[in-house]
């Protein structure tokens, strides 16, 4: 078994989902007290936050490339970023370590590809929303369609994951403003849904939404757990 490299702490909350689907999914494939052989790091994440507010993306890159090249001397096979934002600095883990890195949008596009969608819409940060990085690699290498919410729709999906899900919040009304902005998104012509934050899925449920959720938290684990064991 392959030793992963999990690059957390961004939020704490969904690293902790990480942590636990990635050694029901190896327990669940090897059955016995089997579990992931694995090397945390979790970052301190109103650091991250502060540069992100800042748009100092250059201290985020050399925040995440050395953090990758710790864990990869701790001994890790591989990375995973637990989260969608962060891949921005994608570019630079990759020229910092000689391990490959497992992108969080690869895994998102391989099921909705398998599923047969074309057309998805992106609920995510304003980051990951708004920028290429992200959605860029979706429509270029992936071939999918991506809508993204107006502008009061990525208002409120946004600060909801910083004041809320970062902060263990999930609220009721939140739920509601969410399923709103998706209803938009379909309207539109969006097929499914990306959940496009590794804290959404701690909202917004399978079921509480009538088009295909993918839960990307979910996704990059199960993916995670197939390059571990081959
Ligand atoms: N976990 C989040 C994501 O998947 C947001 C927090 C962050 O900015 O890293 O994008």
């Amino acid at each position: 078994m392959k030793t992963i490299g999990l690059l957390g702490g961004m939020t704490w909350h969904s690293t902790i989902e990480y942590y636990r689907l990635i050694n029901a999914g190896v327990q669940a494939r090897l059955g016995g007290n089997h579990s992931a052989r694995c090397i945390l790091l979790s970052a301190e994440f109103e650091e991250v936050e502060r540069l992100q507010e800042a748009g100092n993306w250059q201290a985020l890159d050399r925040f995440m490339a050395d953090a990758a090249r710790r864990v990869e001397g701790a001994g890790a096979d591989f990375l995973v970023i637990c989260a969608n934002t962060m891949h921005k600095t994608a570019p630079a883990i990759e020229s910092a370590v000689r391990i490959p890195l497992l992108h969080i949008a690869d895994a998102a596009a391989r099921e909705i590809l398998r599923q047969g969608l074309r057309a998805v819409g992106l609920l995510g940060t304003r980051f990951t929303m708004e920028q290429d990085f992200y959605r860029e690699r979706l429509e270029t290498r992936h071939g999918l369609r991506v809508l993204i919410p107006d502008d009061a729709g990525r208002k409120a999906v946004h600060e909801v994951i910083y004041q809320e899900l970062g902060r263990g919040i999930l609220s009721e009304s939140s739920r509601e403003k969410y399923k709103s902005v998706m209803h938009d998104l379909r309207t539109r012509g969006a097929e499914g849904i990306i959940l496009g934050c590794t804290e959404i899925p701690l909202l917004i449920r399978p079921g509480d939404f009538p088009l295909p959720l993918f839960d990307t938290t979910a996704l990059h684990a199960a993916a995670a757990v197939e390059t571990a064991l081959g």
